[in-house]
């Protein structure tokens, strides 16, 4: 038998789970069909940390989540200074732009289970997990998935909130005969978190090493604190093979023994880091949100903040218009022209610096470091990228 609902989301990543429970405030019926179960541990420490940005902080109060957090592993960020190669430096400091903080510190899996915990209990809301859609066809007004776990379920709207390598952006591909790829910076990210000999006062830093790669600095709760180094395959798989120990002596030296000597509490785990960005966020009542729609390199700590404000104008539409058909041509244009600005923006700031600070020679090398310290001297560029930055 067919169940059928207003919208179906393919996906209970932070992005998809979030729409979830932002929906449940719409007249709409919802299913939400996630490929995984659940972590056995989700209070353990994790690598795996976000910059949340004051706009996505405001989505995810309206969508109960933020609530939900445990105040103590929730770090603000009150300053963030920035190196190039060449000793120029760029820093933002939250209150001299009159702000409480640039960003709040959190791990992902803390958030995740903020924001499952506040899924909807009516009966206007199903989960269907584990389950992955193999094969959909099209009736009247309505999309069809048929599930690995034999349900069918029709939807006006299916909504791909499935990540990288997103089936439902295959769907709209194939029907649109492009095969656009991620394509792979030749880079990982490698990410691990340590304990430290001194405070960092809040603070966030953020190396552009001569080599190209990137190494930052997030402030954890205590003294502790979480590394992202976006580094070329060869360094990120020689940082991921050394020993715990080794590794935190690496990272401090290369940090300039900021916080003294550092403790390792988590492994290193690598991701490999991929650029996309598709010419349609769209197709035959289906709509990509999140990573399945674009992926950026994590350089300006956007990604995550990317994916939530996809989700907050796609559930704003939705609640705006209640008797809409949520998968009409009219109503999904609507959405992709909305997003549209903001994901190629992000995408050309990332790719241009990412450009910029791997280039050999003497004129980017003076480019890049000249441009961090004028942007360090006008206030009023400062306060835009700030403000481009909070969402
Ligand atoms: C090293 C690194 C550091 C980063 N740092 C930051 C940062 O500081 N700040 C920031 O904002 N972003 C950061 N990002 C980006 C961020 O991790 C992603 O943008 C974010 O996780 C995307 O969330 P999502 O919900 O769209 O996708 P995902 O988190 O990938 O979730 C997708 C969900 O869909 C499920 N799924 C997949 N396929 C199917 C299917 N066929 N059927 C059903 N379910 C399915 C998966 O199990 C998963 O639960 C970083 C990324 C990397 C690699």
């Amino acid at each position: 038998m067919t169940q059928s609902f207003d919208i179906v989301i393919v996906g209970g990543g932070l992005v998809g789970a979030s729409l979830a429970c932002r929906l449940s405030a719409s007249a709409f019926s919802v299913a939400l069909i996630e490929g995984q179960t659940p972590p056995d541990d989700p209070y353990e420490w994790d690598q795996r940390i976000y910059a949340i940005s004051r706009g996505s902080r405001r989505y995810l109060q309206d969508c109960g989540a933020w609530q939900r957090l445990d105040a103590s592993r929730c770090q603000p960020v009150n300053q963030m200074q920035i190196f190039g190669d060449e000793r120029s430096e760029l820093v933002f400091d939250a209150d001299n732009a009159h702000l409480s903080e640039l960003a709040i510190i959190l791990e992902s899996r803390h958030l995740q289970k903020a924001i499952w915990e506040g899924l909807p209990g009516h009966d206007k809301f199903t989960l269907i997990q584990p389950a992955r859609p193999v094969s959909i066809h099209y009736e009247q007004d309505r999309a069809v998935l048929a599930l690995d776990n034999q349900q069918t379920l029709s939807a006006r709207l299916i909504v791909g909130a499935d990540g990288a390598r997103s089936w439902v952006r295959q769907q709209i591909q194939s029907a649109k005969g492009r095969a656009d790829q991620p394509k792979p910076y030749g880079q990982k990210g490698v990410v691990a978190n340590f304990d430290t000999e001194k405070s960092h006062q809040g603070i966030a830093w953020q190396w552009f090493q001569a080599d190209g790669s990137i190494l930052a600095w997030l402030p954890l709760p205590g003294n502790r604190m979480s590394m992202v180094w976006s580094a070329q395959d060869p360094l990120a798989d020689e940082l991921c093979q050394l020993a715990p120990e080794q590794l935190a002596q690496r990272v401090a030296e290369a940090g300039g023994y900021r916080l003294g000597k550092l403790t390792p509490i988590t492994p290193a785990v690598g991701f490999p880091l991929r650029a996309l960005v598709l010419p349609d966020l769209v197709g035959q009542r289906l709509a990509l949100v999140g990573d399945a729609a674009h992926l950026v390199h994590p350089l300006a700590g956007q990604g995550v903040n990317l994916g939530f404000q996809d989700a907050r104008d796609l559930a704003d539409l939705l609640l705006k218009s209640p008797s809409v058909d949520p998968g009409s041509p009219s109503f999904l244009q609507r959405y992709e022209r909305n997003r549209r600005f903001d994901i190629l923006a992000m995408d050309g700031v990332t790719k241009n610096l990412h450009r910029l600070f791997n280039a050999s020679g003497a004129a980017p090398k003076w480019l890049r470091n000249v441009g961090l310290n004028l942007t360090n001297r006008v206030p009023a560029v400062k306060q835009a990228l700030i403000r481009q930055a909070l969402g």
